[in-house]
Formats: C-alpha cells, structure tokens, sequence
C-alpha cells in the first residue's frame, strides 16, 4: 500500500496544528473552517483518516456517520439556531480538497438558492 502524508485534518486532531475547537469526543473533532462561508461554518471530522469521504463513511460505519450528524445538531444548536445546512463535498469536481470525510455545518442566515454556483 502506498504511503501518503497525513491528512490536515489528522495533523489538527493529532494538535500538530492548531484548529479554532468547538467540540471533541473520542470519536469525532469538530473546529471553525479557516475560510468561512457561512456566518457559522464548522466542520465536524471523524477522527478515524480511513474513510476519504462520505460515501465510504456511510457504507463502512453508518453510526459513525450518524454520530457527525448529531454534532452537527449539537454545534448548530450552541452556534446558532438549531437550524443549519450539511454539506459534504464528494470528489474534486464536487469541491472536496481534503479526503479525510468530514461535513460542513452552514448557519446564522442562510438564504435559498446558494446551495452552489451554475
Ligand atoms: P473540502 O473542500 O470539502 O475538502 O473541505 C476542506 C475544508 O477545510 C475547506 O473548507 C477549508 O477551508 C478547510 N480547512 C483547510 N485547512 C484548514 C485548517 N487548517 N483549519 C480549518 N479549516 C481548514
């Protein structure tokens, strides 16, 4: 198997860089994106680098995947308003730059319509 550098993700988890935190358990870590895109733009990253994205989180471990969802409702809850929008970028064409799975929590004033560029 191929040896590949350890994700940003895995650095920030493993606090060899340093992440704006707003919540940890032994399974997931979740931190201020570092170019926000919404008024409250988290994102919440399982701490296993395994799964590159969310495809492979849900077909391998759908609790884990379960769980990322319910810290979201949580990060939303203590950032926001309780209400938030869940992106996950699959694939380079889609957005994705980090192929460590991980969902973008979007809230504070989301308007319809921005889901993504035509
Ligand atoms: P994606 O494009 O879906 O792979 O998401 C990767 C996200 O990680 C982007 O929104 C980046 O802004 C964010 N990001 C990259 N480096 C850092 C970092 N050091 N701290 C926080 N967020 C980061």
């Amino acid at each position: 198997m191929t040896q590949t550098e350890p994700s940003i993700f895995t650095r920030i988890i493993e606090r060899e860089i340093p992440a704006d935190m707003v919540y940890e358990d032994e399974r997931v870590i979740a931190f201020h994106d570092i170019a926000p895109q919404a008024p409250v733009h988290v994102v919440v990253v399982p701490k296993t680098a395994q799964y590159r994205n969310v495809v492979e989180l849900a077909a391998a471990d759908p609790e884990l995947l379960a769980h990322v969802v319910a810290v979201a409702q949580r990060v939303a809850d203590e950032l926001s308003d309780g209400e938030f929008r869940l992106i996950f970028n699959n694939g380079e064409s889609a957005g994705q730059t980090i192929f460590h799975a991980h969902a973008h929590v979007l809230a504070g004033g989301l308007t319809e319509g921005t889901l993504g560029s035509k």
